[in-house]
């Protein structure tokens, strides 16, 4: 890791323009800077090999490229890579690389810890720590994207790793637009998936200033007893707020919502829960992402049966709600949501456990058990 101590070079007020100007360098320096960073995928001043090497000499004393650290990089069979990063005060976070046909989706972390408390989610347990900054989760899509060869590029972004990104927007929006500008990583906003487990008011401020991400809402219940037993946080809002706030969203926005629902075996996978959430639902150009737990060492909830799935799956698309069920990927390499941070924990017992992050699954074909090979991504949110 880098001095902590000089300027983050991926922060959106780093003072590079102004550098530049007092050092006598041209300002499209800064353009070629980062042509470095997010095409070039270079690591260090060094390797930009265009600019003067008394300039780079300077930059390297007075600016950082990377705060974050590689603690742990895990490579699954099926071309799923996790790292687990760690940040300038110690803390940890997780981010997932998937591929999937063409597509290269990562699923990249917006808080140390998450504040929402999903009974399910390995990530909420200790709460949440901090907000991550805009460098930090600017980091994890340059160190995804560095593990991918030079001929292929990052396709998908999913915001569904440790933490609840609407909880943190003021930071995440500009690491969204950085990694849609034609100088940074060049992603289209369409494909580009923002996860909340439904805070009305962060809602309707995307809503209000940039509808065109894709917003997926974490339900897991469709009636608020259920609903806060596991998203405790519902208590304050509940579901009926959730759904308006998603219409309005999906007003400005035109584009279809998607809903997340993870499967826990004999709580919420019953016909009757199925029919409850299609009436929720029902109606809306929407599509429903169920999502069967994926266990975690040491949580009391189940994978739901496959009986007990079909039939869930049943009684949805009876009703004409368009579903899909995500497979896991990634599973041997601890992707579900804060696995693999809460292990790395465990076994150096001098850091606190804190948020959670992916899980790692992917779509499969509407009619449930067939597995696709589309990724979707991870984490957070949805659970696990
Ligand atoms: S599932 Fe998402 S919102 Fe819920 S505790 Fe985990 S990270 Fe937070």
């Amino acid at each position: 890791m880098e001095s902590t101590t000089a300027r983050h070079l991926l922060e959106p007020d780093d003072g590079l323009a102004a550098w530049l100007a007092a050092h006598g360098q041209a300002a499209w320096r800064a353009k070629a800077i980062r042509r470095w960073l997010f095409a070039g995928r270079v690591m260090a001043f060094a390797d930009m090999t265009d600019l003067p090497a008394a300039v780079r000499a300077e930059l390297e004393t007075d600016f950082t490229i990377w705060t974050t650290s590689i603690a742990t990089h895990h490579r699954a069979d099926d071309g799923t890579e996790k790292l687990l990063l760690e940040l300038a005060d110690g803390h940890r976070i997780e981010c997932v690389l998937l591929r999937d046909g063409d597509r290269r989706t990562v699923c990249i972390s917006s808080q140390v810890g998450c504040a929402m408390g999903c009974v399910f989610c390995a990530s909420g347990i200790d709460g949440v720590v901090r907000n991550l900054t805009t460098g930090e989760i600017v980091e994890q899509l340059l160190r995804l994207a560095r593990l991918l060869p030079p001929h292929e590029r990052l396709s998908h972004i999913v915001v569904m790793g440790m933490g609840e990104p609407l909880a943190n927007l003021d930071r995440l929006l500009p690491a969204l637009a950085l990694a849609q500008h034609p100088e940074g990583l060049g992603i289209s906003q369409r494909r580009i998936t923002i996860s909340t487990v439904g805070l009305p008011p962060a809602m309707d401020r995307l809503t209000a200033e940039n509808p065109g991400y894709h917003l997926a809402v974490s339900l897991h219940a469709a009636d608020d007893e259920l609903r806060t037993r596991l998203v405790p946080v519902n208590k304050a809002i509940g579901v009926e707020a959730v759904m308006a706030a998603a219409d309005r969203y999906w007003e400005a926005s035109g584009r279809r919502l998607t809903f997340e629902y993870v499967l826990l075996g004999e709580v919420n996978d019953s016909p009757e829960h199925a029919r409850r959430l299609a009436r929720l639902i029902g109606g809306r150009a929407a599509l429903l992402n169920v999502i069967p737990y994926n266990p975690v060492a040491g949580m009391p909830w189940k994978e739901p049966t496959n009986d007990a799935r079909e039939r869930f799956i049943g009684v949805l698309e009876s009703a004409g709600i368009n579903v899909q069920i995500r497979r896991r990927k990634g599973a041997r390499i601890n992707a579900a949501c804060g696995q693999l941070r809460r292990l790395a924990a465990r076994a150096t017992s001098d850091r606190p456990p804190a948020g959670h992050s992916p899980v790692t699954q992917a779509k499969q074909p509407k009619s449930s058990t067939a597995a696709s090979t589309t990724p979707r991504m991870p984490p957070s949110h949805t659970a696990q």
